[in-house]
């Protein structure tokens, strides 16, 4: 059986000789691995439409273990962000955390189109870290672990001042409900633009302006979330830590 799709590159490894086994993130099957044969030859003609940092749409066929990618069509080249040392990392963080958290074909088309205008956005704008905290949250909402930030988690009551963040729960907690050990204060920015990354307005999210302490508080919380639902160390994530520690330039 074939079937084809829109596919962002997650990663490659060699197999044997010519061959490739290629991680992608798929618009319609979700994440696979597949083989790619004979990739490595000067002219195979999936050479430029496999590679990291490319989209495109593949062609496959079903195998017995495991799919076939028969033929490619480079939609997209994200050549800018290649080319730039911030942007690399990040996006090769994001393509790690699609392949650790996500279950093989399950389809998730939304999130899909969400990297992609990430991506994109990425390449013709700059980095913008705003961008990689969206994708976060699209993640977290799509795997359903989309916060509850409206109402307490716990009694459902509209909240007041006194309100924390529960991991565990996944949400705001009022003062009058218990809460566990694993739970975040949150300061009242970063609340606002967590309310703004779930209802996923990205227009919004491109022009707004946020002080360092609340973007500081924003990458944290949405790292200790993934790591709390996600269960796994994101190990990209921790070269970026280390990379800004010993580069003179602020990320
Ligand atoms: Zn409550």
């Amino acid at each position: 059986m074939y079937y084809r799709s829109r596919s962002i590159i997650l990663r490659t490894r060699d197999l044997r000789e010519s061959d490739q086994l290629v991680t992608v993130f798929t618009e319609k099957e979700g994440k696979l691995t597949a083989v790619a044969k004979g990739v490595k030859k000067p002219k195979s003609s999936l050479r430029g439409c496999v590679q990291p940092f490319c989209h495109s749409q593949l062609f496959f066929s079903q195998g017995r273990e495991l799919d076939l990618i028969t033929q490619g069509r480079l939609i997209d080249f994200f050549g800018n962000s290649r080319e730039d040392l911030n942007r690399t990392l990040y996006i090769m963080y994001m393509m790690e955390l699609l392949d650790k958290s996500l279950m093989d074909k399950a389809p998730l088309p939304h999130l899909y189109l969400s990297l992609v205008e990430v991506l994109k956005l990425m390449d013709q704008d700059g980095f913008n870290p705003l961008l990689v905290r969206y994708f976060e949250s699209q993640l977290l909402t799509h795997l359903g672990y989309r916060p509850v930030l409206d109402r307490c988690v716990g009694c459902g009551s509209r909240l007041s001042d006194h309100y924390t963040f529960s991991l565990a729960d996944g949400g705001l907690v009022c003062g009058a409900c218990p809460v566990g050990s694993r739970r975040i204060d949150l300061r009242g920015d970063c609340l606002a633009l967590l309310r703004l990354l779930s209802q996923g307005a990205l227009p919004a999210i491109r022009r707004v302006k946020v002080s360092r302490e609340a973007m500081r508080q924003l990458e944290y919380f949405l790292e200790l979330y993934l790591e709390y639902h996600v269960e796994r160390k994101f190990r990209v994530k921790n070269t970026i830590r280390w990379l800004k520690q010993a580069m003179p330039v602020s990320i």
